[in-house]
């Protein structure tokens, strides 16, 4: 079972997908918890740059730098685990390159997917949670936390609204694999819908 959690930045993403490797764990699922980019030696080298040297990366070098770090992530990590019949729980996924490269960066919707899925060798989720925020909210919480919001794009608000449009523009393309929540919920009560759709998938 491969399940992802997308959403723009401090959405709680991570900290859903903690919840629900504590309750699959405990029903004595063995659980692989992952993030991209970085959930690979190589990729953390691919992560510092996309990240840090940010600004100097090109839109399209940047596209494949996540592309590759994908690529190497579901060959070398995902897929193994699958096929030992673990449970994958991955924190952002293709959907996050179509909006972050594809509709922030205007780079093309359905160009990115197809790198991606080239990447991924068509990989494909069984669930995703879209955790849906304003990101006005959004960088009022990771300010709270004393968190970094997306550290370039803060100013440009307009990257970010573009962003959101398109996870739920993807949700809503795909209704079967999506299961979206308004992340303003408390969090025991979205790690409470996440389980039973999960439940579901599992029996
Ligand atoms: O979710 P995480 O904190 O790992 O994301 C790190 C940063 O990378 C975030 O600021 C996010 O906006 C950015 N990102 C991106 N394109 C992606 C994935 C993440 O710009 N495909
Ligand atoms: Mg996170």
């Amino acid at each position: 079972l491969f399940i992802t959690f997308e959403g723009g930045d401090g959405v709680g993403k991570t900290t859903q997908a903690r919840l629900l490797e504590e309750w699959l764990t405990d029903a004595g699922r063995t659980v692989v918890r992952t993030r991209e980019p970085g959930g690979t030696e190589v990729g953390v080298l691919i992560r510092d740059i996309v990240l840090h040297h940010r600004g100097e990366v090109s839109p399209r070098a940047e596209a494949l730098l996540y592309a590759a770090d994908r690529a190497h992530h579901i060959e070398t990590l995902v897929r193994p685990a699958l096929a030992r019949g673990e449970v994958v729980i991955q924190d952002r996924y293709l959907d996050s390159s179509v909006a972050y490269q594809g509709a922030g960066r205007v780079l093309g919707r359905d160009e990115v997917r197809d790198l991606s899925l080239w990447a991924a060798e068509g990989l494909l989720p069984d669930l995703t949670v879209l955790l849906d925020l304003d990101p006005v909210a959004a960088r009022a919480r990771l300010d709270a936390d004393d968190k970094p919001f997306d550290r370039l794009e803060a100013e440009k608000e307009h990257f970010h609204a573009r962003v959101r449009e398109e996870f739920l523009a993807l949700a809503a393309a795909e209704p079967q694999r999506f299961l979206v929540l308004d992340a303003s919920r408390p969090a025991d009560e979205l790690a409470a819908a996440v389980r039973a759709r999960v439940q579901a998938l599992l029996a």
